[in-house]
C-alpha cells in the first residue's frame, strides 16, 4: 500500500438514505476537496477550505456548502456537510475530509468520480484503518476489534469488541509481554556478568513469575475465548435422526417459516437444509439433515454421508425421535456416532399421545436432556430453541468472563507463547542452560508482539484488512 496516496470510499451503506458518507485521506484530501467543495452556490468561495484551514486552529470542523462539478459548467451535485478533521487530528491521523450528502447512488457515485478524477484513488478493504495501524494511532488487536464491532450479533460480543477497540485487550498483552522481557534482562544480566553472585534464588524468582505469568494471565485470556466463542461466531446446529421424525416440520416451525419441505413420505429431505436465526442474541445456525438410514437410493445415501460429516462441525446436535417409536435400535446406533458432540434429545409429535402414555415415557427415556414437543402443533418448539442456548451457555461460559477476548489469530499466539512458557519452565526445572531458556522466553513475548502487530509479516497484514469492508 501506498500511503503517499490520497484515498476516498464510500463509507455508508448503499442504497437510498438520508445521508451518505465519502470518506477521504491522505495528503491531497485538502488541495483535492478545494477543487469540488464551494461556501456558496455563486461560486464566489473558490479554495474556501484552504483558507479555513490556514486560518482556523481547531483540528476538527465542520462547514456546509455545495459539491459543484467544474468539469460540467459548474453543475451542482449536492448540498453537503464536510466534516474536516486535519492530521493528527483523525482516524487515520492523515488530512482527513468527510464529505456528507444525500445518500442517493447517483449522487454518491457522482462525487466519487470527481475525486478520483481530480487524483483521489479508491481505497482497498479496511485501508483507513489500515493507514490508522501504521501511522501509530491504534495497533493490530485494536484494528481487527473494529471489524468485530460491526459485525457484532449481540450485546454481549460489543461489549467485547469496545473493549478491544478501546485498548483494555492490548494493554493485558502488553502487560504479560513486558513481564517476559524484564525476566530475559535480568537473566542476561546475570549471564553476562559472571562473576556477580549467581544466587539459586534468582532461577526460583524467574521461574515463578513465568509461572504465574501462565495461571493468572495468559491461560484465563485464553479461556476466555471459548466462554466467549457462542457469542462472537454464533453455534452451529444440527437437527439429526431418522426419516419422517419431524426434522423438517421442526425447523419450519422454529424459524416460523416454510424452509423446508415436509411430506410423510421418507427421505424428503435429501440434501441439508441451512437457514439462520437469533435466539436470545445469539446467532443459530440451523442444518436440517437427510434422515440417517440405509437405503439404495444413491442421492439418499450422498444426502446421508452429508449429515454424517455436518455432525463433526455442530456445535449441538438435536437428535429428534418419534414419540410412537422412540430411541429403537436405528436411533441408538445413530446416537453412539455422537459420542463427542453435546445433544439435546427432543422427542416429537407428543399431539399423538395422551398423557398416561407421556408419563410412562418420561420415566422410561434415559437419555438427558430430553424435551418432549410437537412441530405440528407448535408446542413446546421455542422452549427447545431456548434449551439449545441453555446447553451453548453452560458448554462455553464461565462466570467469571471480563469480556476483554482474544479473537481466533490471537488465541493461537497466546496458545503458541503458552506453550514456549511452559517449556520454559521444564527447561528451568532440569537445570537447562539459562541461555536455552531465554530463546524459548523470547519467543513467547515475539508471539505476544505479533498479536499486537509488531514484526507481523506483510502479508498477514494485508490479509487481515481484506476481509474489512470498504470504506473502514
Ligand atoms: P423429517 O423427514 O424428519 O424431516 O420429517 P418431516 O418434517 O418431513 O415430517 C414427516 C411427517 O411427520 C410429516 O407428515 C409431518 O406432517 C409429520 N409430523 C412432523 N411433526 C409432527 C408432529 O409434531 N406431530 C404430528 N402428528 N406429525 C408430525
Amino acid at each position: 500500500m501506498n500511503v503517499e496516496k490520497t484515498i476516498c470510499a464510500v463509507a455508508t451503506p448503499r442504497g437510498e438514505g438520508g445521508i451518505g458518507i465519502i470518506k477521504i485521506s491522505g495528503p491531497n484530501t485538502l488541495h483535492i476537496c478545494n477543487q469540488i467543495f464551494y461556501k456558496e452556490k455563486d461560486l464566489i468561495t473558490k479554495n474556501y477550505l484552504t483558507n479555513f484551514w490556514k486560518n482556523n486552529k481547531k483540528g476538527k470542523n465542520f462547514i456546509h456548502g455545495y459539491i459543484i462539478d467544474p468539469f460540467q459548467q459548474n453543475f451542482i451535485i449536492d448540498e453537503v456537510l464536510l466534516a474536516l478533521m486535519k492530521s493528527p487530528h483523525s482516524y487515520t491521523r492523515e488530512d482527513v475530509v468527510e464529505i456528507q450528502s444525500h445518500s442517493g447512488p447517483l449522487i454518491l457515485k457522482k462525487i466519487l468520480e470527481l475525486l478520483v478524477t481530480i487524483g483521489a484513488v479508491i481505497a482497498e478493504p479496511g485501508e483507513f484503518t489500515k493507514r490508522a495501524f501504521l501511522n501509530g494511532r491504534i495497533d493490530l488487536a485494536q484494528a481487527e476489534a473494529t471489524i468485530d464491532i460491526i459485525k457484532a450479533k449481540n450485546l454481549n460480543a460489543l461489549k467485547m469488541a469496545n473493549k478491544a477497540i478501546h485498548g483494555e485487550l492490548s494493554h493485558k498483552i502488553n502487560r504479560i509481554r513486558s513481564i517476559i522481557i524484564e525476566t530475559i534482562t535480568e537473566i542476561q544480566a546475570v549471564l553476562e556478568f559472571p562473576e556477580d553472585v549467581y544466587e539459586f534464588s534468582n532461577k526460583k524468582k524467574w521461574q515463578h513469575t513465568i509461572e504465574k505469568l501462565l495461571s493468572d494471565r495468559l491461560k484465563p485470556l485464553i479461556k476466555s475465548y471459548h466462554a466467549s466463542y457462542a457469542d462472537r461466531n454464533g453455534v452451529k446446529v444440527g437437527i439429526i435422526g431418522r426419516p419422517n421424525v419431524g426434522k423438517s416440520c421442526f425447523l419450519n416451525s422454529l424459524l416460523n417459516k416454510e424452509r423446508a419441505i415436509v411430506t410423510n413420505i421418507p427421505g424428503t429431505t435429501r440434501d441439508i437444509i441451512e437457514d439462520r436465526m437469533i435466539i436470545e442474541g445469539i446467532e443459530v445456525f440451523l442444518y436440517d439433515t437427510a434422515g440417517i438410514h440405509e437405503s439404495d437410493d444413491i442421492v439418499e445415501k450422498i444426502g446421508v454421508k452429508k449429515t454424517l460429516e455436518i455432525i463433526d462441525q455442530c456445535d449441538l446436535i438435536l437428535y429428534m425421535v418419534d414419540v410412537l417409536d422412540p430411541f429403537n435400535s436405528d436411533d441408538l446406533n445413530i446416537i453412539s456416532k455422537l459420542k463427542n458432540t453435546l445433544v439435546l434429545y427432543v422427542v416429537n409429535k407428543i399431539d399423538l399421545v395422551n398423557d398416561n402414555f407421556l408419563n410412562e415415557l418420561y420415566t422410561k427415556v434415559n437419555f438427558t436432556p430430553c424435551m418432549y414437543i410437537s412441530a405440528l402443533s407448535h408446542s413446546s418448539v421455542k422452549k427447545a430453541g431456548n434449551k439449545i442456548i441453555e446447553l451453548i451457555h453452560e458448554k462455553f461460559k464461565s462466570s467469571d468472563m471480563d469480556f476483554i477476548v482474544p479473537n481466533f489469530r490471537q488465541l493461537i499466539l497466546l496458545e503458541k507463547s503458552c506453550k514456549k512458557l511452559e517449556i520454559a519452565i521444564n527447561e528451568f526445572n532440569s537445570d537447562q542452560p539459562e541461555d536455552i531458556v531465554v530463546i524459548g522466553l523470547e519467543e513467547a513475548a515475539k508471539a505476544l508482539g505479533n498479536i499486537l502487530g509488531i514484526n507481523v509479516e506483510p502479508d498477514i497484514i494485508d490479509n487481515i484488512f481484506n476481509n474489512f469492508c470498504i470504506g473502514k
